[in-house]
């Protein structure tokens, strides 16, 4: 009996869908982009780096959301636009932010893929309705969520017709050299139980930008199928998350050994 089965203690654990979750092939994931989107030019110089790196996937924050008001994340309709033109350019396909139901279908028409951020990764009624959309929808643990939450949340997805993917974005915990705590052990232990893809953010992860590379080939090694990276072409002027942004030289070579430790570890 595994030991997802075991536990006694709490709620009954169900999540069927995503036990049962059938992935068809096991691909490396890298999503890389700035943690804003702030112009076409930004944009488009964000993603040439991503695409020369090998990235799958171009992120960028358009309706995101930070913890206080006064964060500037995402400046909205405006950057729609530059942010689609400058992953199609690049043959990369856009992630996108969704924090309210009712921009969901304008989000839609830019978005290839869906992300649900840490804040609203038990907002059941959004999960539900992006469950409905057909298209890959990355989900970030909320900084509070155990195991069972976040695969509970998974579960809203499973049950649609989206493709949902699990990106592991650090907790909430005593420790203060680090905005939040990668538990790289929440890895190997989801990816024990579902098929589905398991990805790590180190940015978020940690907060730190000197932290991002080594907790990135971690995550990896631990098994996650891909990276998020935020990475800026001017870190320190970055208007959200200038702290763990890295530069886009930086952002490659990460996304680079990443994907060298990920052919490494699925050796095994
Ligand atoms: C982001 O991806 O820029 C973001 C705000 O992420 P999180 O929801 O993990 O904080
Ligand atoms: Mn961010």
């Amino acid at each position: 009996m595994s030991f997802a089965k075991q536990r006694r203690f709490g709620p009954t654990p169900a999540y069927p869908e995503v036990e049962a979750w059938v992935e068809p092939d096991r691909k490396f994931y890298a999503i890389a982009g700035p943690c804003s989107i702030e112009g076409l030019e930004q944009a488009q110089e964000c993603a040439r780096a991503a695409a020369e790196a090998g990235a799958t996937h171009f992120r960028g924050g358009v309706f995101s959301a930070g913890t206080y008001p006064r964060d500037r994340f995402g400046l909205r309709h405006e950057h729609l636009k530059a942010m689609r033109v400058a992953a199609r350019m690049n043959d990369l396909k856009t992630v996108i932010e969704v924090i309210d139901i009712r921009d969901l279908d304008t989000i839609a028409m830019y978005a290839d893929a869906f992300q649900v951020g840490a804040r609203q990764a038990q907002g059941y009624a959004l999960l539900q309705e992006l469950a409905k959309s057909g298209k890959e929808v990355f989900l970030k643990n909320g900084s509070g969520m155990k195991l069972d939450e976040i695969l509970g949340a998974c579960e809203y997805l499973a049950r649609g017709n989206c493709r949902p993917r699990i990106v592991i974005r650090g907790s909430s915990s005593f420790h203060d050299h680090v905005r939040w705590d990668l538990s790289v052990s929440l890895i190997p232990a989801i990816k024990a139980i579902t098929q589905v893809p398991v990805l790590v953010d180190p940015s978020h992860g940690t907060g730190r930008r000197d932290l991002v590379r080594p907790m990135a080939l971690a995550g990896i090694a631990a098994g996650a199928d891909g990276v998020l990276v935020e990475m800026h072409p001017k870190p320190d002027k970055s208007v959200s998350d200038a702290e763990q942004a890295v530069s886009l030289e930086d952002g490659k070579a990460i996304l680079m050994t990443a994907k060298m430790v990920w052919a490494a570890a699925r050796e095994w």
